[in-house]
């Protein structure tokens, strides 16, 4: 591998979670010229970011093995990774490892492990680096981007993709005000507040989705006995992933709906159609997903908001279901009555020596109960760039470098991802992967999503760098 990074066509990929790690791998396995690439993260692992960081064997991903390979033509590849490397990093595969629904830790370890072939194995003249700081500023001229760093480097880069990932909000105040009670979890993935919550009597579970499994796995495996009392605002709860397979391609069979109503009615036609043939509606994610980027870019912006503000949280669980082992535990604890689920809104919450008192409103009523500990598990995420207060995302916009998407999701850009500034100039060599193109794209941060993703941008940009280029350069 080379080491001068100035001589050689340099791509800086800004964020290395899941989508900047894979894109990393895509561009060096990919790649027929020699190329630098650096990642600017700060964590000390790359190709973990929120998702995969987590050090607890009990969070699953929630698909199975055959479905994640990070290399589609080679659709085996992570249950034959799996087969010869899980158990040295602490788990055992069960026989049916395509099957199986892997620790989300170990998903991690396979996306890091897979970076670090692929840099071993790059082609001749190739370097990598990753710099462990976060980017600050950017300033992007035709032909060479300069970014700044929080430990006060300058890289230059002649591309960069932007692969932020999602951001969390501030603390509302009804969170404030107990945040550092120690029966609050700020999230299900804080192991520390976790810990602390082993001998409450009863838990308050914010939120019924995936977060709130992960939050019930992690309690009953430290042994917690006590009751759980999960609240949502409507009222949904998260199902088990059944091993559906898709029975009609019913969206392709008349022009694709363009308003949220209409769309609505279809999927619920569809829904009916099955439940009559005794077919399982987990069918259905299986055939809407693949329409969705043509469904959202067709949509004008009022009907994408109307669908963001009211069939959100219906495709939320619709779409996104529990791996069974990490369901079981909730049924279990069900099962046992030790977990009740009810439609409800949060009011308010308080100290109340040491318990936390949370104010409640159910259907028919407004009632103060008071937890051993509560646990948020709505996994927040903040895709309004407007509202986010990391700096390198207030210095893109206040520079002009980007400009909000028109939906308020995410940053604007081409439908290929090319970012567009606020004066409406198309980026030629700033790129974005993943949630900040959310109001470009809507599903932007699931593993396939981004796996697709990854390999269209990378292939978009070893487009550009030909041998020829680079020896005019
Ligand atoms: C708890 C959880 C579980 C999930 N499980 C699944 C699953 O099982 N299957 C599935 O398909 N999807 C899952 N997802 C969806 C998930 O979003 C994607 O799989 C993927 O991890 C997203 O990766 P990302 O790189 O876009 O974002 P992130 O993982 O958020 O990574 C972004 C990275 O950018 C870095 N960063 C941010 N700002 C800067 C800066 N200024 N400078 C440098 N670095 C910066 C951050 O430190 C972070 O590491 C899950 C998501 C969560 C939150």
């Amino acid at each position: 591998m080379h080491t001068d990074p100035h001589s050689f066509r340099s791509i800086a990929i800004i964020g290395g979670g899941f989508a900047g790690a894979l894109t990393a791998i895509k561009l060096l396995d990919r790649t027929e010229v020699p190329l630098s690439v650096t990642i600017l993260e700060p964590r000390d692992e790359l190709g973990r970011g929120v998702a995969y960081s987590t050090t607890e064997a009990v969070h699953l991903v929630n698909g199975p093995a055959s479905t994640f390979s990070l290399h589609p033509e080679e659709p085996d590849h992570l249950v034959h990774w799996l087969a010869e490397n899980a158990p040295r990093y602490g788990w055992t595969p069960p026989a049916d490892i395509a099957s199986s629904f892997p620790p989300r830790y170990l998903y991690g370890t396979y996306v890091r492990d897979e970076l670090r072939r692929a840099v071993s194995t790059a082609r001749s003249g190739s370097s990598f680096r990753h710099v462990r700081a976060s980017a600050t500023r950017l300033v992007s001229a035709p032909h060479r981007i300069e970014i700044t760093t929080s430990e006060g480097e300058t890289i230059e880069a002649d591309e960069v993709i932007l692969a932020l990932g999602v951001f969390q909000p501030e603390l509302a105040p009804r969170e404030a005000a107990v945040a550092a009670h120690p029966g609050f979890a700020a999230s299900p993935w804080d192991s520390t507040a976790l810990d602390r919550l082993v001998d409450a009597q009863e838990i308050l579970l914010i939120g019924s989705s995936l977060s709130m499994v992960d939050a019930v796995t992690s309690m009953e495996a430290r042994g917690f006995r006590g009751q759980y009392r999960v609240i949502s605002r409507r009222g949904q709860f998260i199902e088990v992933r059944r091993n559906a397979t898709l029975e009609r391609d019913f969206l392709a069979q008349g022009p694709l709906p363009t308003t949220a109503r209409s769309l609505l009615s279809v999927v619920k036609a569809e829904r009916r159609a099955l439940a009559a043939a005794g077919k399982d509606w987990q069918a259905l994610p299986l055939a809407i997903r693949p329409h969705i980027l043509p469904l959202w870019q067709k949509a004008s912006d009022t009907e994408r908001l109307r669908f963001a503000r009211h069939l959100r949280a219906f495709w939320d669980v619709t779409a996104h279901r529990a791996a069974p082992d990490s369901y079981h535990a909730v049924s279990n604890a069900i099962a046992e009555g030790r977990l009740g689920h009810q439609p409800a809104r949060l009011l308010a919450m308080r100290r109340f020596g040491r318990l936390i008192a949370a104010t409640l409103k159910t259907r028919s009523d407004t009632e103060v109960r008071s937890f051993g500990g509560v646990i948020d598990c709505r996994g927040h995420q903040l895709h309004d760039w407007r509202r986010i207060s990391d700096p390198f995302v207030r210095n893109l916009l206040a520079s002009g470098e980007v400009r909000p998407h028109s939906t308020g999701f995410g940053i604007d850009a081409t439908e290929q991802g090319d970012v567009i500034s606020e004066e409406g100039r198309v980026h030629r060599n700033i790129s974005a992967i993943g949630h900040p193109l959310r109001g470009v794209a809507w599903e932007s941060s699931s593993i396939t999503e981004q796996r697709a993703q990854a390999i269209a941008l990378a292939d978009r940009i070893l487009g550009k760098l030909t041998p020829l280029s680079l020896v005019a350069s």
